[in-house]
């Protein structure tokens, strides 16, 4: 089987990279194996959330500069990030996702356990705190459903009532949900947003909502609405009579599944080939040590062969490096990987201190080109989690990464830059 491009990998970095190829007229086949962070996302997209001295910069673009050469920011450049930032609200409302926020400077986000935290652009059922201002009257009424724990409402309560707010707690007890709690670990947010699925559930939720406000003008909500599509936050929003927003719940999260399945979409509606649930296992190369082919598990011995390559693969979560004993590996192509060679610095023992391998990934020349025994891969990318440089948990930064590497290598394989 032979495309223009062969991505392995099927998250954030992968799929933006992949419509972006398809769309722009080159036959673009999508490997992946199974979930990705996406499915595991906070509903909010960072940029850089903190800096080395750590900061948190307001306007992103000019912080950069804070960030080591070697950073996939520094590759992309201050010119083509601030195009790309500015480009990424249109490019994702395109693929049927609305995404809120001011691309050039951060939001607030508050988190299911009440803290805040530093956000750059977010799906629809994500509250951006961007002036602080939240409720006109000052009182905001905080609302889950009965027995779920993977929204701390008396920390998100608290969390207003900090910012000054007079906050009232409520729980909703449904019987559709009710039947989730025989079995606690049913109780998650996706769980119940398929049981919420059902327009006669959501119409009883939207009148118990209804019936708990008193006085206040602000309702607050876990994001457990809208798993297929965002129509059942348009009900909640036009039909209770107050300001509703949605905080985060624990994983899974239901805002990233639905964001991951409309970016699927739009690949395959551009004419993308996807083969989920298979791994890219081996990969040969030709006598100019440029990517031949890649096999995968399902496959066998027929060959994915294309004239360019990218990896995708999401660093040591995804699976796209493997951790041994005494050495970490990029176990495709055996490409290099930026870590610390010995394994007492790979970690700190306290928990909360900055992680170095949160950090480990590819190492790349500045197209983001694979480098490979010292030497670049002409026709290999790595975008994404898997390109080395940065530590994006430290940093905040992984989801800019994930799209500005992604929009680079589709338009330096484009031609167009
Ligand atoms: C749990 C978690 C939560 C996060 N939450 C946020 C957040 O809220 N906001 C934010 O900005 N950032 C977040 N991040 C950072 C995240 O890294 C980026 O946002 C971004 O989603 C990474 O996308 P990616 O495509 O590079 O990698 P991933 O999403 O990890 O995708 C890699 C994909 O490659 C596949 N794969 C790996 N090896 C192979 C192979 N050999 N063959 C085929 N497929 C393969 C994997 O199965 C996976 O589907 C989070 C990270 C994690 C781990």
């Amino acid at each position: 089987m032979r495309y223009d491009v062969v991505i392995i990998g099927g998250g954030l970095s992968a799929l933006v990279c992949g419509i972006r190829l398809q769309r722009s007229g080159k036959s673009v086949l999508l490997v992946s194996s199974g979930q990705n962070a996406m499915h595991f996302s906070s509903g909010s997209f960072g940029f850089l959330g903190r800096l080395p001295d750590g900061s948190v910069p307001d306007g992103l673009i000019d912080a950069v500069q804070a960030l080591p050469e070697s950073h996939p920011y520094r590759k992309v450049g201050t010119d083509r990030l601030r195009e790309y930032a500015g480009q990424t609200i249109g490019f994702f409302e395109s693929a049927g996702i609305l995404l809120h926020g001011d691309p050039l400077h951060n939001s607030l986000r508050l988190t299911a356990s009440g803290a805040t935290k530093p956000a750059w652009l977010a799906m629809e059922d994500v509250t951006l705190f961007l002036s602080g201002e939240v409720s006109s009257s000052g009182k905001v009424l905080v609302v889950t459903l009965k027995g779920f724990t993977d929204f701390n409402a008396p920390f998100v309560a608290s969390a207003f009532s900090r910012m000054g707010y007079t906050c009232r707690l409520e729980e909703v007890e449904m019987e559709e949900i009710a039947s989730l709690r025989k079995n606690p670990t049913e109780m998650r947010s996706v769980n119940i947003a398929r049981a919420l699925e059902g327009q006669h559930v959501l119409d009883r939720f939207i009148s118990c909502v209804r019936g708990k406000l008193k006085d206040e003008d602000t309702v607050v909500l876990p994001q457990v609405f809208g798993l297929k599509d965002t129509s059942p936050l348009a009900a909640i929003r036009s039909r209770i009579p107050a300001h509703v927003h949605f905080i985060g719940t624990m994983i899974p999260s239901v805002p990233g599944i639905r964001t991951q399945m409309s970016l699927k979409s739009a690949f395959l509606s551009a004419g993308g080939t996807f083969l989920p649930g298979d791994t890219a296992v081996r990969a040969g190369f030709d006598g100019s040590g440029s990517v031949a082919a890649v096999f995968t598990s399902n496959l066998g011995k027929t060959p994915l062969e294309a004239g360019e390559f990218i990896l995708a693969s999401g660093g040591l979560w995804g699976k796209g490096l493997d951790a041994k004993y005494d050495a970490v590996i990029e176990p495709l192509f055996s490409l290099d990987v930026d870590y610390p060679g010995e394994r007492k610095q790979w970690y700190d023992p306290d928990f909360f201190a900055r992680q170095s391998f949160t950090g480990f990934g590819v190492v790349t020349d500045d197209a983001f080109r694979a480098v490979k025994g010292g030497k670049t891969v002409p026709n290999l990318r790595v975008i994404g989690a898997e390109c080395g440089g940065a530590n994006p948990l430290e940093e905040g930064s992984g989801a800019g990464i994930a799209i500005m590497s992604a929009f680079m290598a589709a338009d330096s394989i484009l031609g167009s830059i």
